[in-house]
């Protein structure tokens, strides 16, 4: 989301406006703080997953793709399901098909954390899995269809 800063008075002078809305969102003693504030924000937008597409890719050569810049998260059910990563299911809820869950929260954590390593990605994925209830599994599941 786009952002400006406008001059204004009182104690914090520099407000950050929202383009989009024309709203005040925050202000700042100091315009270098009101840029830092817009920074921050913007940084905060684009590791939210809400922000993405989320499309389901099949013939996509991998079980996932996180693309930051277009902000898509392609998905590839199909190599998920037939060629599982894990040996046995990681999660007792999820009966079927527990390995597209795992690329689903495998790449939504690539979003949130972009610079973590792939190695601690797949570690965070699966203590996150172990933690969810049904409920939330079936969120993940059905913003791909
Ligand atoms: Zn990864």
């Amino acid at each position: 989301m786009p952002y400006r800063i406008r001059h204004g008075s009182g104690a914090k002078p520099f407000q950050i406006v929202n383009l989009l809305t024309g709203k005040v969102v925050g202000s700042s003693a100091t315009r270098q703080a009101a840029q830092g504030s817009i920074g921050h924000r913007t940084d905060a937008e684009s590791n939210n997953p809400k922000a993405y597409k989320r499309v389901v890719n099949n013939k996509l050569p991998y079980y996932g793709e996180t693309d930051l810049g277009k902000k898509t998260i392609k998905i590839n059910k199909s190599m998920s399901k037939k060629h599982p990563v894990h040996k046995r299911p990681i999660n007792k809820h999820a009966k079927k098909y527990p390995e597209v869950l795992d690329t689903i929260v495998h790449e939504v954590h690539h979003v949130i954390h972009p610079k973590k390593l792939e190695k601690n990605v797949r570690k965070a994925t699966k203590r996150l899995i172990k933690k969810m209830s049904p409920g939330q599994k079936r969120k993940h599941y059905n913003l791909f269809k």
